[in-house]
């Protein structure tokens, strides 16, 4: 399968880190840009079609600012990402038109992927630029992004990217060679794993040790980017993008890196946003006859089987499900606000009636904006 993906795989994201790029001292460093638009417009001539996620805007915009240290503070983050940003797509803009390849700026937050309008709208224009030859080059709008409408790492972005065009591979290239089965840089011994079938607790919680990698994310952020998308259904690679050439092997069949498989494609585009895409904004405790319902039983929530409410929440908000346990089983949009649904938790269809003067839901959660994780 993993030959067939990489060899085959028409609709590609590919997302580059700083440390590729740039230097903290030096800036964007041409002739690495050079080497990777060459990569990516051979790749584009075998008939694929590529999104760039790219970071670097910030790793850029220090150099130019003059600042000494990484900018801890908001505004002088932001600002650096204002002075780099534009600086990146120049050296990607020069770059690529040396080689006739078309190219776009497009620059995202979370609030634009959280709001179902803004995501359709956005997968609308990303793929009119495929539609026209170009290659989108993608990065987080750093300048207005505070916490709460961040995605927070470009290999999320990616992610994320991947499934609002429905792409069959996401690439990250990285300063590592893959993921190893211990910290390479502390334990001798670690060997790399060419394949992963299934992203397991044991494997994220060996990767989070090892915290030597460079840029914003390391492994940890790299893992969650492949089980958002390999759950999707998009195979996932993690290639280091530091050797000329490696890419274009790899997608050829040359054995490098780590492949993560994709996951039978079980959730729509929908429920796949969902779950991944939002973020909760609260969550119910359910009883037992109540998670049975859900899981086993594909039914809808109804207010009688929740046991607590925490959170404050709005009506169309999204939720998770929890079992006694505190154990997560679903994700879904509620239909009450956090302040009405304390009033009838527990409560029985017929009571809520009475509760509430008049009811426009049956369901806490309808089963059609209901996922089970
Ligand atoms: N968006 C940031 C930048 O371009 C980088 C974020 C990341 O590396 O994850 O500088």
């Amino acid at each position: 399968m993993r030959d067939q993906i990489l060899t085959q795989a028409k609709r590609l994201v590919v997302k580059v880190g700083s440390s590729l790029i740039a230097t903290r001292g030096a800036g964007l460093q041409p002739d690495r840009i050079e080497q990777l638009a060459t990569e990516l417009v051979a790749l584009r001539r075998e008939g694929r079609e590529i999104l760039l996620v790219t970071s670097g805007a910030i790793v850029s915009g220090i150099q130019k600012l003059g600042l000494t240290a990484y900018p801890t503070h908001l505004p002088v983050k932001q600002a650096a990402a204002a002075v780099g940003q534009s600086r990146l797509m120049w050296a990607y803009e020069k770059a690529f038109e040396r080689l006739g390849q078309g190219v776009a700026q497009i620059l995202l937050t979370h609030q634009d992927l959280a709001d179902r309008r803004r995501f359709l709208n956005a997968r609308h224009t990303l793929t009119t630029l495929l539609g026209f030859g170009v290659m989108p080059i993608i990065n987080e709008n750093d300048t207005v992004a505070v916490d709460e409408i961040r995605v927070g790492d470009n290999d999320s972005l990616a992610a994320e990217v991947a499934l609002l065009v429905d792409a069959e591979l996401l690439i990250i290239l990285s300063d590592v060679e893959g993921l190893y089965t211990a910290d390479p840089r502390q334990d001798k011994t670690a060997t790399l794993i060419p394949l992963v079938d299934e992203i397991t607790d044991d494997l994220a919680r060996r990767a989070g040790t090892s915290q030597t990698f460079e840029g914003t994310g390391g492994m940890v952020t790299k893992l969650r980017a492949a089980k958002k998308a390999t759950t999707y259904g998009v195979g996932t690679m993690i290639l280091n993008g530091a050797k000329p050439g490696l890419l274009l092997d790899a997608l050829r069949g040359t054995e490098a890196g780590t492949f993560f498989s994709p996951r039978p494609r079980k959730l729509n585009s929908r429920k796949h946003w969902i779950a991944f895409t939002l973020r909760a904004k609260g969550q119910l405790i359910l009883d037992p006859g109540a998670v049975d319902a859900l899981v086993s039983r594909g039914k809808s929530l109804l207010p009688s089987g929740i046991v607590e409410v925490g959170g404050d929440f709005v009506p169309g908000d999204a939720l998770t499900c929890v079992d006694a346990d505190g154990k997560e089983i679903a994700k879904g949009l509620v239909n009450f606000s956090s302040e009405t649904l304390r009033r009838i938790k527990g409560c029985k269809t017929a009571d809520i009636q009475a509760i509430l003067g008049s009811q426009e839901y049956e369901e806490a959660i309808h089963r059609d904006n209901l996922v089970i994780l």
